[in-house]
């Protein structure tokens, strides 16, 4: 029998909006067997996670999803099966943090300049976890203001790269990611590779420096890809010499293509990133 695993999803201490155990409690109603909580630069729910998948009988891999910058673009590296207090690991995510609200504050100023008011603490509202605020959380107060019709067209007008209230940020670095998951015995596997606007070049630059620096693995399966992506992906792994992931990236209830464990199986010329653990 395949097993339902599925290594990506938010919850209310990131940009997701359930509560970590409600987060379990629907992946174990989706059928889901293993689970990992990757919230954007935040470990704070692995806790919450860890207790409420073990009281369901549901496995529990913790995980987090870190905000990168490489070739000036942001890039999203997963830490999965990481010691969620390792020192290291936490000082890096509460500097991202840190960087986060500055961040907030500059948005809020540019909406300001757009004619709307009171953006950071409608933003605020929206964050059960005011350490961890961005974009999604500015979005919903946009929608929730009558500025936009769909969170989506909030990012089209407002918060997408190079629109009316973006503001550019410089993450950590892909070095010092890989570093922080290794120091946290987690492995390094680069989240939605599709969704990245690489030239080729770019791309192989990506591919090759992660490698060097000890990542492991790409998703190869994930909520934002399509079919054909999928099938890209899983060739790039097998030519990369990558571990192959597979994840929902679930963030809200009827918000994105694949709800938790609802993704295609891996197929089985690759080889999973858990196969040491599961
Ligand atoms: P941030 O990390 O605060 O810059 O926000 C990035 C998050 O915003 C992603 O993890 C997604 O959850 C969400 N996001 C990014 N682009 C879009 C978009 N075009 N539409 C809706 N949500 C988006
Ligand atoms: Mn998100
Ligand atoms: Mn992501
Ligand atoms: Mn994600």
């Amino acid at each position: 029998m395949t097993l339902n695993i599925d290594l990506h999803s938010h919850s209310s201490q990131s940009d997701g909006v359930l509560a970590p155990a409600a987060v379990a409690a629907r992946a174990h109603a989706n059928g889901v067997d293993w689970w990992a909580l990757s919230d954007h630069d935040e470990t704070s729910g692995l806790a919450e996670a860890a207790q409420a998948a073990g009281s369901l009988g549901l496995g529990f891999i913790p995980g987090v999803e870190i905000s990168v910058t490489f070739c000036d673009k942001t890039v999203h590296v997963l830490g999965l099966n990481i010691d969620p207090v390792n020192p290291l690991l936490c000082e890096g995510l509460a500097g991202i943090r840190r960087s986060r609200f500055d961040r907030a504050r500059q948005l809020a100023d540019l909406l300001a300049g757009c004619g709307i008011d009171g953006a950071f603490d409608g933003a605020m509202r929206h964050a059960e976890n005011p350490g961890l605020i961005g974009r999604v959380h500015f979005a919903r107060f946009l929608l929730e203001q009558g500025h936009c019709k769909s969170l989506q067209q909030a990012f089209d007008r407002y918060l997408g790269e190079g629109k009316r209230a973006f503001v550019p940020i410089r993450w950590a670095s892909l070095e010092q990611a890989v570093a922080w998951i290794l120091a946290a015995g987690g492995k390094p596997v680069i989240a939605h590779p599709g969704r990245y606007r690489y030239t080729p070049q770019q791309q192989d630059a990506l591919f090759g420096a992660f490698k060097d620096l000890g990542g492991c693995g790409i998703e190869v399966v994930t909520g934002s890809h399509t079919h054909s992506q999928c099938e890209r992906y899983a060739q790039v792994a097998i030519s990369h010499g990558f571990e192959a992931s597979r994840g929902s990236d679930f963030h809200a209830p009827g918000v994105g293509r694949a709800d938790l464990g609802g993704m295609q199986q891996l197929s089985d010329r690759l080889v999973p990133v858990w196969r040491d653990w599961i």
